[in-house]
């Protein structure tokens, strides 16, 4: 087997695919409140393609698969699919983000249909912040959803809070405090440069180690092994006497790029090397035009060959990317 070796020696294992562009959310950093202009349903990639892409990918060493959005438990037929994909030799850790909203109800058959564990997004504890984050009322279904996915096991379960300056930065301490009761790993991640209205300003990013100053004026957090292997780029702490940990992730503040593992592959079927970089392979156009599975994999090898050393988002010669994180796959 040959393995995917990118250019500045880091090994790709790890894909992470956008599913659908659609989501039942309209959360204010992510999208307008009337949404984005959809995809046409048509540029979609089908879950056979998906499965084609991710065999070809598994017998390449990617051993890691995250199916995201928009909001993956929305697209219909997800169940069976991630069966199949469980299915695919190689593969070893099937998980997924979503915001939860539908999780209760979906997360016996995922984890039935082999699906591993869960991240789960969520920006407030308090039902009116969340409302007005998410511009909808579904914190109670989204609480449920954690607590059904920790029951039946589908873990670790992870949180993900973005925590953003003058927004939800007064219940840091709040999410921390979590990890003592439920056996959660509450991960808090950096605001990112992503253009909806024009809402991302530098000042309302917190960097992760602010973040743990607030929590630490309470009480001091342990280090844990942050050691790449299984944790992804979080680095993990803990308090004492907790049951969970508590997780750092400074995609802005202190990138973690040169452990980068992973690709993306987004909803209308482009490999993309980086969150960052504007730079996607067109995997779903040679796909329709027949092509044969040497000819995806040279796709798949071009696509490692050109991953960048790192992002540019502290540099001047930034710009924007052209789509935010619901087209990307966050
Ligand atoms: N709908 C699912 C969800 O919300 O988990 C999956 C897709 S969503 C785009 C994936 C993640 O991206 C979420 O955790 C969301 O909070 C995060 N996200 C979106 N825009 C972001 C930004 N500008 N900075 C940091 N995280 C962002
Ligand atoms: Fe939807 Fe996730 Fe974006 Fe919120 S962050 S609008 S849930 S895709």
């Amino acid at each position: 087997m040959t393995k995917l070796i990118d250019s500045y020696n880091r090994s790709i294992d790890y894909l992470r695919i956008s599913i659908t562009d659609r989501c039942n959310l309209r959360c204010t950093y992510c999208m307008p409140s009337d949404g984005i202009p959809l995809m046409n349903p048509d540029n979609i990639l089908r879950y056979e393609e998906l499965l084609r892409i991710i065999k070809i990918c598994a017998s390449h060493g990617i051993t890691r698969v995250r199916f995201t959005g928009g909001e993956p438990l929305v697209r219909k037929g997800v169940v069976d699919f991630i069966k199949n994909i469980a299915g695919i030799k190689g593969i070893e850790d099937l998980s997924l983000t979503t915001n939860g909203v539908l999780l209760k109800d979906y997360a016996m058959p995922l984890k039935n249909a082999g699906l591993n564990r869960v991240n789960v997004s969520l920006d407030s504890l308090k039902k009116d912040r969340f409302q007005k984050i998410t511009r909808a009322d579904n914190l109670e279904d989204v609480l449920k959803g954690l607590d059904e996915s920790e029951k039946i096991g589908l873990s670790p379960v992870k949180v993900n809070v973005v925590a953003i300056r003058g927004f939800n930065d007064d219940e840091i301490l709040d999410f921390a405090l979590m990890t003592k009761e439920k056996p959660y790993h509450v991960r808090f991640i950096e605001y990112m440069p992503f253009d909806v209205e024009a809402g991302w300003q530098k000042e309302k990013c917190i960097t992760a180690m602010e973040i743990k100053d607030v929590i630490e004026k309470h009480e001091k957090l342990m280090p844990l092994d942050s050691s790449k292997n299984r944790t992804g780029p979080a680095r993990r702490y803990k308090f004492s006497n907790a049951v969970g940990e508590v997780g750092f992730i400074s995609p802005v503040s202190d990138h973690f790029c040169g452990s980068c593992n992973r690709l993306r592959l987004t909803a209308d079927g482009k490999l993309r090397t980086c969150l960052f970089s504007d730079d996607e392979i067109d995997v779903k156009k040679a796909l329709r035009e027949g092509a044969s599975d040497k000819e995806i994999e040279n796709l798949l090898f071009n696509a490692v060959r050109k991953k960048p050393e790192r992002h540019y988002i502290n540099d001047n010669i930034f710009k924007k990317c052209s789509r935010t994180m619901s087209l990307i796959g966050g």
